[in-house]
């Protein structure tokens, strides 16, 4: 009933637009967390297609699906503990991040008992302090990499690090990161590792500063069409349309208490229109009292509190019925909501937004070699997708 039409195009639309503006770098189209919600195997075949030519994600279940679907491309992943059986990832080819001495000597006894090399990513933490090692950490780190090299046990692919803010150009730690970043790859170099793949760059920076693009760019909300620098718009095309269905109407009068605990009171005779999307389908909680939806165009609130699995559409004297479609957020072309408005009044991000959109609202893909790939996911359901949404 609630379904999220992703559209192929428009993921081919945001890589095409992001591989033009990194400007001679590669790009990596990062499908973590089922490709932001939109599905992983789609949307690295559009993005594939378009211009990009590497796949990041976060977990082995993640790299496997890719690999599962028959994609060949090279992939890096990066979060793992130092012990996991990493044999899996070395067989199908995942590149793996690095950020430690102790996660290369596991994957060099890994390498070693399969006789071929690890190929691995080494991470500098140039200031944000999550993954990467620390520029005290770096020269060991090169070290026992440059041992391991020679001992046939790992490939060195690239060298790369992560920005904490880089939707700001003018912030300082931006500044500092980049030269941290210098630093470590001058010790790089110096190790004997002078010509792997540099990459530093997500969304904003891909888009708006050139000095981070590198050798690789990683983007990944803005493949899905949500523009990453406030203020600015560089034409990207959001990808999902969160949809659902008018499932029950009811003329109600004033005093009228709505949904759990009553904390919406109807004020006037009015149409209460029922929605089958709740929190379980991502629609966050706190934003009761803020959000609206779109029906035949207009703009209709949420009233009262969001329940696991359904919300209440005040729509006035509009005539809505059962079976009429509801747009809870989509690009924006026709006055509905956008991903970026839901993130506004769920104060969080819009990567929370699109990642939270719940495991049972069915994936229909449009556009690009959408045909195959629903006919190949889902064939015991095939309808829902094929049913609604006029495209
Ligand atoms: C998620 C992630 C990205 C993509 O970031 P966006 O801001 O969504 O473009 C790039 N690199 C790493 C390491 C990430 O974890």
């Amino acid at each position: 009933m609630t379904r999220a039409i992703v559209d192929l195009d428009a993921i081919g639309h945001n890589t095409r637009l992001l591989h033009r503006a990194a400007a001679g770098a590669r790009l990596m189209a990062v499908v973590k967390a089922n490709g932001f919600g939109h599905g992983s195997v789609e949307v690295a075949r559009a993005a594939l297609a378009s211009g990009a030519s590497w796949l990041g994600v976060t977990s082995l279940p993640e790299a496997m699906e890719l690999r599962a679907a028959g994609i060949r491309a090279p992939i890096l992943m990066w979060l793992f503990a130092p012990d996991d059986i990493l044999e899996t990832a070395l067989l199908s080819d995942i590149d793996l991040s690095v950020s430690a001495v102790r996660t290369l000597e596991s994957l060099a006894r890994a390498a070693g008992r399969l006789g071929r090399p690890a190929a691995v990513h080494l991470k500098a933490d140039t200031g944000l302090s999550r993954g990467g090692a620390t520029a005290d950490d770096w020269p060991h780190l090169l070290t026992v990499a440059a041992k391991l090299r020679a001992a046939g046990l790992i490939t060195v692919r690239g060298v790369w690090s992560h920005l904490a803010n880089a939707e700001h150009p003018d912030d300082p730690g931006l500044h500092r990161q980049l030269i941290a970043f210098g630093h470590a790859r001058a010790e790089a170099a110096a190790a004997g590792f002078p010509g792997p793949l540099t990459h530093l760059a997500n969304s904003a920076a891909t888009l708006h500063l050139p000095q981070t693009r590198f050798d690789l760019v990683r983007p990944g909300i803005a493949v899905y069409g949500v523009e990453p620098v406030p203020g600015r718009s560089f034409g990207l095309r959001p990808a999902m349309t969160l949809e659902s269905t008018v499932i029950l109407t009811k003329r109600v009068g004033p005093g009228t208490g709505v949904s759990y605990g009553h904390d919406h009171v109807v004020t006037r005779e009015t149409t209460l229109a029922l929605v089958p999307a709740g929190y379980a389908d991502g629609v966050p909680r706190r934003v009761a009292g803020r959000a609206e939806v779109a029906i035949h165009g207009r703009r209709v609130p949420i009233v009262g509190r969001i329940a696991m699995d359904q919300v209440v559409v005040d729509v006035g004297d509009l005539p809505v019925r059962a079976g009429d479609r509801v747009v809870l957020f989509g690009p924006g072309d026709e006055g509905e909501p956008t991903v970026a408005d839901w993130a506004r009044w769920a104060e969080t991000n819009p990567h929370e937004i699109l990642t939270g959109v719940g495991p049972r609202v069915r994936r229909c893909h449009r556009g690009f070699s959408a045909g195959s790939t629903i006919s190949t996911r889902s064939p015991s359901r095939p309808d829902e997708c094929a049913a609604m949404t006029p495209s």
